[in-house]
């Protein structure tokens, strides 16, 4: 059946013909994105997924949105249809630093470039940044479009060790300590609050650290933001780039990648970079070959649904949701389940990061899963060589309460039948 042909990390098939084309090396026999390859399960009728990162389809706040787009297009339709500036309009780079004002983060305009979705502000980066054979380290287990273009980037990835609370910074110094002979990593990308895939926050002792070994072994720490504001208990803690103030020369080596996708809508394609002035600078250069600019009609719209202050209303209404589906699958995984996955329940963001006890593997068991309609990603996407099979992550931004409930009772049968 179709279950049984799953894969992930299927590589492209090299065919002897394809080499006539002269591919970079990088590209002869790439991986896709494991996670876009279970897409084609996500539509079978009757699907739970807790398999995507997307935000729920149920929360989107289409009513402030299409009054954003109206407003937007009326005042200045030239705006939204000719070309715009490649850093960005300046009028959304203001509100931007506004909003980052309210993140603790003080940021001019010149520091501040808009991406298409922070996804191309990590591509830039790597592209202004990363030579075939630059050491790079990432955290992990990671997000893995970000280990897919540092693949693609032909760079050498050196992976750092997570705990419950993120990356263990002392594990990270020891590391670099070992690696003073070598060459000089030149990035170090994190996700250090509510992390995809573990759901993590980094502690603020922590982050000070990361700071402190940054700008000692010059390394670009990036501080890829997209879940911070997605907190439903807890303390919050402070970006990253916040608190670079505190550490002398420390501004010079943070990149933070902020996003829109996971608080207003993926689909508008808008994120944003704010880096030091030399790459910044670079960045922009990379943008012109890239996109020449973001979508000049989402920047208007977002500009105007920014300035129209329903952002802080539509994110308690999204924390509040997320809360409840996070509760929801915690509790019923543990209702169903007992003792067959352990978990730890995040206090943010949209997933949960688990594994099946008894050595149990993820990646066999979504067969049997996918035949109870119900669906994960195996733990083995994030990693970059040896993953822990058991593992697996789950998304509980998509699945209403209910669809939490029943899908974590047909993951309890999918673990009774083999
Ligand atoms: N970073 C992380 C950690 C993500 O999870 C995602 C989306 N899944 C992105 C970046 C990409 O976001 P965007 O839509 O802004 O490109």
């Amino acid at each position: 059946m179709e279950a049984t042909r799953l894969t992930l990390n299927t590589p492209t098939p090299a065919n002897a013909s394809d080499d006539a084309y002269g591919f970079t090396e990088p590209f002869r026999a790439p991986q896709g994105s494991p996670i876009r390859e279970l897409f084609k399960y996500v539509g079978r009728p009757g699907m739970i997924s807790f398999a995507g990162g997307y935000p729920s389809k149920d929360l989107f706040d289409r009513e402030g949105i299409a009054a954003a787009l109206d407003v937007a297009y009326r005042s200045d339709p030239i705006a939204c249809l000719q070309y715009g500036d490649t850093a960005g309009a300046p009028a959304l780079r203001r509100s931007l630093t506004r909003l980052m004002a309210t993140r603790g983060v003080t940021c001019t305009l010149d520091d501040l470039v808009v991406t298409t979705g922070s996804q191309q502000g990590f591509d830039l980066l790597i592209r202004t940044l990363v030579a075939p054979g630059d050491t790079v380290l990432i955290e992990e287990p990671a997000y893995p479009a970000a280990i897919q273009a540092l693949r693609l980037a032909g760079a050498q990835i050196v992976t750092v060790r997570t705990d419950h609370d993120g990356i263990d910074v002392d594990a990270l110094a020891a590391q670099l300590e070992a690696m003073r002979d070598g060459p000089r990593p030149k990035l170090l990308y994190t996700v250090p609050t509510f992390a995809n895939p573990t759901g993590a926050t980094l502690p603020r002792a922590r982050r000070e650290a990361l700071v402190r070994l940054a700008v000692a072994h010059r390394f670009v720490l990036v501080e890829d933001d997209p879940y911070g504001e997605l907190r439903f208990s807890g303390e919050p803690v402070p970006p990253i780039i916040a608190l670079a103030g505190n550490v002398d020369g420390a501004k010079d080596w943070i990149v933070y990648l902020g996003s829109l996708s996971k608080i207003v809508a993926p689909g508008l394609r808008v994120g944003w970079a704010i880096a030091p002035a030399p790459i910044a600078r670079r960045m922009i250069v990379a943008k012109q070959t890239g996109d020449l600019c973001t979508a000049p009609l989402s920047q208007e719209l977002v500009r105007h649904y920014l300035d129209s202050g329903r952002l802080d209303t539509h994110l308690q209404t999204i924390v509040d949701a997320y809360r409840k589906r996070c509760d929801a699958l915690v509790s019923a995984l543990a209702h169903f389940a007992p003792g067959q996955i352990e978990l730890a329940a995040p206090s943010g963001g949209m997933f949960v990061w688990a594994r099946f006890t008894g050595g149990r593997d993820a990646s066999e068991t979504l067969k049997r899963a996918l035949e109870q309609n119900v669906m994960y990603v195996p733990g083995q996407a994030f990693y970059v060589r040896d993953a822990d099979a058991s593992s697996l992550r789950l998304s509980f931004a998509a699945p209403s309460e209910a669809e939490a409930f029943e899908g974590a009772r047909r993951l309890a049968q999918a673990l009774a039948s083999g």
